[in-house]
């Protein structure tokens, strides 16, 4: 497999940086080709803005979306974008890596999604009709490739469960499931959390370790979560609401797994 694992922690000698370089490793011994986006480590640029776009014209109004489009359709691109861009078409399977951080990724890997996610890329493709409503949610250019998430967070298993006050951890991942990764196409497996991390040490970082290289030997082959997909037949055109007859007079982020 090749494998991109994106990566985004300021500090190699983190509980993230341990758990990186033993995937990385873990991964090459398997066989695996790896290539890493340290995002701190490059210096990468956060924020979408003006200057993703050198070739614009001056004092034009700034439509992101619309520079975004022409930028990609193109060929000028920022050089970072246009690299990781080549390296998603690349890898077989992608792994994000982040610390929970105010309940979501932190800004810098935010911000490699904004600006890697071009229009034409990853959103914008695929025809709008009747019956089709562009190639997203199981459709679109990551379509076959495999997506993971490996988290770590202050916070315990419990505040993070069903009834947990911090919201359950599929409610909170959602947005990056869903609208991040099953979005442009990806099957996005189940995430490899770490909880409640201030209680790390030699003897549980050997169980964490054990664990993350067991879904690391799975990525092949384990069961994504089976969202449903947006062209499939579960969704009315254009209203793009679930039909009435999947989980009937239920709402929220559950109804959209099968
Ligand atoms: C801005 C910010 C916002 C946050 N928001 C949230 C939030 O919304 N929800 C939430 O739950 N948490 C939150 N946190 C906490 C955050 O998620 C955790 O601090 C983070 O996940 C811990 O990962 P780390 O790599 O930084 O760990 P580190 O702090 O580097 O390490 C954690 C522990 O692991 C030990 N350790 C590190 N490496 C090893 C090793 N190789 N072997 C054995 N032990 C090791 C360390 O000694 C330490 O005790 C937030 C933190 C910040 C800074």
């Amino acid at each position: 497999m090749n494998v991109l694992l994106v990566y985004a922690h300021p500090e190699p000698r983190s509980l993230n940086g341990s758990l990186r370089d033993f995937t990385v490793n873990h991964l090459q011994q398997a066989g695996h080709a790896v290539q890493v986006s340290d995002l701190y480590a490059m210096n990468w640029k956060a924020v979408l803005d003006a200057s993703d776009y050198p070739e614009r014209e001056a004092g034009a109004p700034f439509n992101p979306s619309l520079e975004s489009k022409h930028a990609f359709q193109h060929g000028t691109q920022a050089a970072d974008i246009a690299r990781e861009q080549e390296k998603l078409r690349w890898a077989d399977t992608v792994l994000l890596q982040f610390p929970l951080w105010w309940f979501a990724m932190p800004a810098i890997l935010k911000g490699w999604v904004e600006r890697v996610y071009a229009y034409g890329f990853a959103y914008g493709v695929g025809e709008h009709s009747d019956t089709h409503w562009g190639d997203r949610y199981g459709e679109g250019l990551m379509k076959g490739k495999r997506a993971m998430l490996v988290v770590t967070t202050g916070g315990w298993e419990s505040h993070y469960s069903p009834r947990g006050v911090n919201g359950p951890i599929d409610d909170l991942l959602f947005p990056i499931h869903h609208g991040i990764l099953y979005y442009p196409g990806f099957d996005v497996l189940p995430p490899f959390v770490v909880y409640r991390t201030s209680r790390m040490d030699e003897a549980r970082f050997a169980q964490v370790r054990e664990a993350l290289g067991q879904r690391l030997d799975t990525l092949g082959t384990t069961a994504p979560i089976p969202f449903r997909q947006q062209n499939g037949g579960a969704y009315e055109i254009p209203a793009l609401t679930l039909r009435a007859d999947l989980a009937p007079d239920e709402t929220g982020f559950a109804i959209h797994v099968a």
